[in-house]
């Protein structure tokens, strides 16, 4: 069998063996004889996987990137996403059930607890927003991204403050 870097198919073993009583599954790896033991999954969130040795289950691991093939947003979302469900499961969050997940998002977002004051959500909002704004980043189409969703989350949080104010 030639040398190859690359992953090969994955294979069931045999191998001209069929006085084996039963199908012993080999090491995906291509050119490994060991027995495939070690699970691994062959792309995020996916059910499918290879079954590699000790060693090379080892070795893919080292070398699997968790966020290939992800793009920014999706990246982003999964953040904020865990995030929001963080501060929804906080001991706060239970005491105060009338925040909406967007809320939650925002207060997420600005990397702040849901018991911030008004000035607290101001002070950190001009803080990142100084850090995030297009002049200082230009051409950073992630920092507009950040820049902009700052803002939508500044915007929620203020607008929750003044209904309040006038309930
Ligand atoms: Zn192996």
């Amino acid at each position: 069998m030639p040398k190859s870097r690359s992953w090969g198919f994955p294979r069931w073993g045999g191998y001209g063996s069929e006085t084996r009583p039963k199908t012993q599954r080999l090491c995906d790896r291509e050119g490994c004889t060991a027995p495939g033991i070690h699970p691994a999954p062959k792309a995020r969130q996916s059910d499918d996987k290879w079954w590699f040795c000790r060693e090379h289950a080892a070795e893919y691991n080292r070398s699997w990137d968790y966020f290939a093939g992800m793009s920014y947003e999706d990246m982003r979302r999964e953040a904020e996403e865990a995030a929001a469900d963080y501060a929804a499961t906080s001991a706060y969050a239970y005491a105060a059930p009338t925040l909406s997940r967007e809320e939650r998002r925002a207060y997420a977002i600005l990397d702040l607890e849901t018991t911030a004051t008004v000035a607290e959500i101001k002070s950190r909002y001009r803080q990142l927003a100084k850090r995030y704004h297009p002049d200082a980043n230009r051409g950073d189409a992630t920092a507009a991204d950040k820049f902009h969703e700052l803002q939508h989350a500044y915007e929620v949080l203020t607008q929750k403050m003044d209904a309040a104010r006038r309930a």
